[in-house]
């Protein structure tokens, strides 16, 4: 294992930052690309790391990561240094109030113009030209900040990688995956292996996050120039929602860095003898198929159904009710589905997000993630 330390700091600068990430087995073959807690303060990705950590070391010591992996314990040095009132806030970036996974680059535009003549019909050589220009597009990013510097650096790890994992987790929730609707088939051993109650899929879902910056431009590129010139969908990039930010356990972080593990070994990037992917999961469901339940009043809030339910259109998820009076909302879902994220917070205001909830059939349009 290589320990690689990015200063993100300018100079000047009244506090210094690194980032710290591990590398192990070595470049040239299957490449995956791990990292966690993006928003910073997403503890259970963390300590799912550090279960990786050791597991990866173990096999890199007996020679047995074949291709190349990746892993960044703790992605947001910067995220991790805020707290407001004793609370740790690491989803937005304080300066300026930019969430710390969006506006990542869509390098498509540069790459259709560079591209052009410089593809074949062979699709693995295609991947090799594409993969090459990236890095050359991501090189010339200039930071001009060190949050923009963090972003870069985090890009620059991952945007060669055939495996993309960015653990996040929720305010209350059940495991869940968001992938590129092109990635369905190649994501169903990880959500197998995890066991994951929904696969959100999308061609865009807006906001330019991490890991439609690893993955979008493959099928944009691939309808973009047509059959004669094969362009797969080469990074299998995944948003992995590990529950809620209170499921911290060595348990379920055991558990979910030995499924990664297992993925990795599907993927052919480590041996870690016998994997036996499930036969079930979850059917992938449209992004655009997300009902979201918003407050339409203040209230205390009392949810009657856990995450992870599934739910009919019609179900009462929560009662929402006014503290002096006692009158009493009933917050129903409007679609069939899986119920796979709620709120930690027992009294909310008006427009407050209160459940999401996983439907089969697409309505949304337009920007598809939370602010
Ligand atoms: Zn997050």
């Amino acid at each position: 294992m290589e320990t690689v330390k990015t200063p993100l700091s300018a100079p000047y600068g009244s506090v210094y930052c690194e980032l710290t990430s591990y590398h192990f087995g070595k470049p040239g073959g299957p490449k995956a690309y791990i990292q966690a807690a993006l928003h910073a303060d997403e503890v259970p990705a963390m300590l799912v790391a550090q279960e990786l950590r050791k597991r990866l070391q173990a096999l890199d010591a007996a020679g047995k990561v074949t291709g190349e992996v990746i892993l960044v314990p703790a992605a947001n040095p910067i995220g991790l240094a805020q707290v407001i009132n004793e609370r740790p806030f690491g989803r937005f970036d304080l300066s300026n109030g930019i969430n710390f996974n969006r506006g990542y680059p869509h390098y498509f535009e540069q790459l259709k113009t560079r591209l052009l003549g410089q593809l074949g019909s062979n699709a693995e050589a295609n991947v090799r030209t594409i993969r090459r220009h990236l890095r050359e597009l991501v090189a010339l990013w200039q930071p001009t900040s060190d949050a923009t510097t963090l972003k870069k650096a985090l890009l620059e790890m991952a945007i060669d990688a055939d495996v993309v994992l960015d653990m996040h987790c929720e305010n209350e929730g059940e495991l869940h995956l968001y992938v590129g609707t092109a990635l369905c088939e190649i994501a169903q051993p990880l959500s197998k292996l995890m066991g994951a109650c929904a696969v959100l899929h999308t061609s865009g879902a807006g906001g330019e996050p991490f890991d439609e910056a690893c993955s979008r431009l493959w099928w944009d590129l691939a309808e973009h120039f047509g059959p004669d010139y094969p362009i797969p969908s080469a990074c299998m990039a995944a948003t992995v929602e590990l529950r809620g930010e209170v499921s911290v356990s060595y348990e379920l972080a055991a558990r979910d860095a030995q499924a990664i593990i297992g993925y990795l070994h599907v993927r052919g990037m480590l041996d870690a003898g016998a994997v036996t992917v499930p036969e079930h999961g979850c059917a992938p469901t449209p992004l655009e198929g997300v009902q979201r339940l918003d407050a339409p009043h203040a209230g205390m809030l009392v949810y009657l159904k856990e995450v992870g339910d599934k739910v009919r259109a019609g179900e009462v998820i929560a009662d929402l009710i006014d503290p002096v009076s006692g009158d009493t909302t009933h917050l129903k879902s409007e679609v069939d589905g899986v119920l796979f994220t709620r709120l930690s917070h027992r009294y909310i205001i008006r427009g407050m997000n209160v459940a999401k909830i996983a439907g089969a059939e697409p309505f949304r349009s337009g920007s598809l993630l939370s602010l």
